[in-house]
């Protein structure tokens, strides 16, 4: 943003990193800003900006494909090796007794 403060006072700041320039003219702010745009830092920390909400939103696509994951295998689980005939699970020599 570019402001006037005071009589030859012309001054970009970019609030995205924190710059502030000081120009004597409106039209040297406004080449001022051009330069600052066309600098990597800015471009490196638009471009993280830009990123941020990418980033976010995979994340809790990350998560939420690990619950749907955790959910899918817990239903397609192989059910314990046990046999449903009670008379066959109180046989202790074959299902866990002594
Ligand atoms: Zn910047």
């Amino acid at each position: 943003m570019i402001r006037k403060e005071g009589k030859v006072r012309w001054v970009y700041t970019c609030k995205l990193c924190n710059v502030r320039l000081g120009q004597v003219d409106q039209f040297r702010a406004i080449e001022a800003m051009q330069g600052h745009h066309r600098s990597p830092e800015h471009a490196f920390k638009a471009l993280e900006q830009a990123l941020q909400p990418f980033v976010e939103a995979m994340s809790s696509i990350a998560s939420a494909a690990a619950s749907l994951f955790e959910t899918v295998q817990s239903v397609y689980a192989p059910p314990p090796n046990k046999p449903h005939d009670p008379s066959l699970l109180k046989d202790r020599r074959k299902w866990g007794g002594r």
